[in-house]
């Protein structure tokens, strides 16, 4: 029998929408802004709330979904013929803003930095790691999608809930992912109680990739770059970590990471960098792309923030860890924490996708 995430809806909706924009917000993030009526009734619950995203096979292809009864719908989904069934892939959402009613009457419980205009509907952002076949394309179905996209055309998601669930008696937190997980961790971090102290290790391709994150001041960042040099804690008002002092993942570091079959030869630096030029301006206090280094390293996705997990966390039995990201990092992650002494029954581990050598 199939065990679900204790939060998971046990009804979940089928939300219909159409994409507003994209923009590049980052050298290996696109950010995809999708909006619609049916998004009002969206019931964001912060935190990592995911969701399965449908595109259509084509774009000329009209979005055709699977119905839905209870948690089922795989098997539906199945049964539409392949040139019809759509793309279905999981995405976190990185931002959601209620719809606004008229002027003066904005409503909703939205935590997020911007609110949608007067009048307008609700929009759902998604962030979308963008990777590169050694071809200098664009790979990746979502990828490719989020950056050829055009504003109208139509998506859909199917609402999952969070898998981050701590248990009432957590003492302290332990977030840990690559790139793949950063909008969980930064959806974590601004949804975790100002006093919940803890470690977040986010492991992004380039340094220009690191962000300011909103997050309690008892919560430690470390962030890792792969692809150039190193990157520094930095963070939001709210945290009080702009004194950790910056961690590098120089390739001596990288070399350091575990041997053959876990690490192979991902050239993030020379085939995963778009021209620097080419990125949009840095949000606030964003690192200017300029500084990123194009040095290729040779490091497999998540070795880096796995090895510093299996460095050394500064654990207690009542805490609880979530890691996320390339399912090595998933899976050796939960097992460092473990021998480390925390519980199984304390650690949310998910594979978020498997690397593929060949496709690097
Ligand atoms: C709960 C959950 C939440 C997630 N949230 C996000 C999110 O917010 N943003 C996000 O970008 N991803 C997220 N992911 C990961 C995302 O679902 C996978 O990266 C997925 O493979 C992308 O879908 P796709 O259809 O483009 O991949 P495919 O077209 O099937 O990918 C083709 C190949 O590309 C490779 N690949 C896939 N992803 C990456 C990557 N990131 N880097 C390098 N190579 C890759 C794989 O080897 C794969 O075989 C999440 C996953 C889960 C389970």
């Amino acid at each position: 029998m199939t065990r679900y995430p204790r939060l998971m809806p046990t009804d979940p909706r089928l939300f219909r929408a159409t994409v507003v924009r994209s923009v590049r917000t980052s050298p290996s993030f696109q950010r995809v802004t999708i909006a619609g009526a049916d998004l009002a009734d969206f019931e964001w619950s912060g935190h990592d709330h995911w969701f399965r995203l449908f595109l259509p096979p084509a774009a000329d292809v009209p979005l055709q979904l699977p119905a839905v009864s209870g948690r089922a719908w795989y098997r539906r989904y199945l049964e539409i013929p392949e040139a019809d069934r759509p793309h279905c892939s999981n995405y976190t959402v990185a931002d959601y803003r209620p719809a606004a009613g008229p002027v003066g009457a904005a409503s909703g419980a939205h935590t997020g930095p911007a609110g949608a205009a007067s009048g307008a509907p609700a929009e759902l952002d998604i962030d979308v790691v963008l990777h590169w076949e050694a071809s200098g394309e664009i790979a990746g179905r979502v990828a490719i999608w989020a950056t050829t996209t055009r504003p109208g055309s139509e998506v859909a998601l199917l609402d999952q809930g969070p898998l981050f669930d701590p248990p009432a008696d957590v003492r302290g937190v332990h977030l840990v992912a690559d790139e793949t997980g950063l909008p969980a961790l930064r959806g974590i971090l601004r949804s975790l109680d100002e006093r919940m102290t803890g470690t977040a290790t986010i492991e992004v391709p380039l340094e220009g990739d690191i962000e300011p994150l909103e997050a309690p001041a008892g919560i430690r960042l470390r962030w890792y770059a792969r692809g150039a040099g190193h990157g520094a804690g930095r963070s939001h008002p709210r945290a009080a970590v702009a004194a950790v002092p910056p961690v590098a993942v120089s390739p001596v570091v990288a070399a350091a990471v575990p041997p053959v079959d876990t690490v192979a030869t991902h050239p993030v630096g020379a085939v995963a960098t778009p021209p620097v030029g080419t990125a949009p301006a840095p949000g606030p206090g964003r690192p200017a792309a300029t500084t990123v280094a194009a040095a290729p390293v040779a490091v497999m996705p998540g070795a880096a923030a796995l090895a510093a997990v299996r460095g050394g966390l500064d654990l207690d039995p009542g805490d609880y860890a979530f890691i996320v990201g390339e399912a090595s990092l998933a899976t050796e992650g939960r097992r460092a924490l473990h021998r480390a002494g925390l519980p199984k029954s304390r650690i949310t581990f998910s594979g978020y996708w498997k690397h593929a050598p060949a496709h690097s």
